[in-house]
């Protein structure tokens, strides 16, 4: 199961507006990142490992900072005046964890499925980043773990909390246009999440559609009591 959410309830959540895909401690405790694709680019972003581990690559130069194309170019770790970016404070807080020397970065993941639509990916932990040689040039790639538990037991918190595996990006993008972003049952375009229909428990696989489903919060409630 994955909840879906409008982007201003995430802006609720977060009680910000995320402009960008990689958001180094945007919170006192906590880091996000924000999994979108381009318009027909292969989805860069991987799930593994039974959808418990995601890897993230690292964000491009930034326009204002290269004349060339940002696909073209090395992603950076440094900013033209020397200091971190992003990628560059998400794989020195990986490494310090590796090392021995910090405790785990906790990052919440939303994923995009279509303008204004995103689903929430659940709450991880960073463990290790490298870098890539794809296509003449260096990316970053960031290892997140999912973590089953809720930061804190405050309600928002019980909502986000997530026992489900991860859906791979693209089996949602085809789950969400056959089911016309609506519940399966009645239709409710209101608090959507993706339901395993045999659940993941019982077997049941993430990776592909024909296991995946749309359901409002009700129906999904009156599922899982009758799986209890
Ligand atoms: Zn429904």
């Amino acid at each position: 199961m994955s909840i879906v959410l409008h982007y201003n309830e995430i802006v609720s959540i977060e009680k910000q507006n995320l402009q960008r895909g990689m958001n180094f401690r945007c919170n006192p405790e906590y880091s996000v990142l924000l999994m979108s694709t381009r318009n027909n680019a292969p989805f860069e972003d991987e799930v593994v490992a039974d959808g418990r581990v995601l890897i993230y690559e690292g964000h491009n130069a930034y326009k204002n900072h290269t004349d060339k194309d940002p696909y073209s170019v090395d992603q950076p770790r440094h900013t033209p005046n020397g200091k971190l970016t992003d990628n560059g404070k998400f794989e020195k807080a990986a490494l310090d964890f590796k090392e021995g020397n910090e405790k785990p970065e906790i990052v919440r993941v939303y994923e995009k499925i279509k303008d204004g639509v995103w689903s929430f990916n659940g709450i991880f932990k960073l463990v290790d980043a490298y870098e890539k040689e794809i296509d003449g040039r260096s990316v970053f790639k960031f290892i997140l773990t999912l973590t089953d538990k809720p930061m804190n037991e405050n309600e928002t918190e019980i909502r986000l909390k997530e026992h489900a595996r991860l859906i791979p990006s693209k089996v949602k993008a085809e789950v969400w246009a056959r089911d016309k972003g609506k519940c399966v049952e009645c239709e409710s375009t209101d608090h959507l999440h993706f339901d395993h229909i045999l659940p993941y428990s019982k077997g049941g696989t993430s990776e592909s559609a024909e296991n995946i489903q749309l359901l409002c919060a009700r129906h999904n409630l009156q599922k899982s009591d009758k799986i209890i």
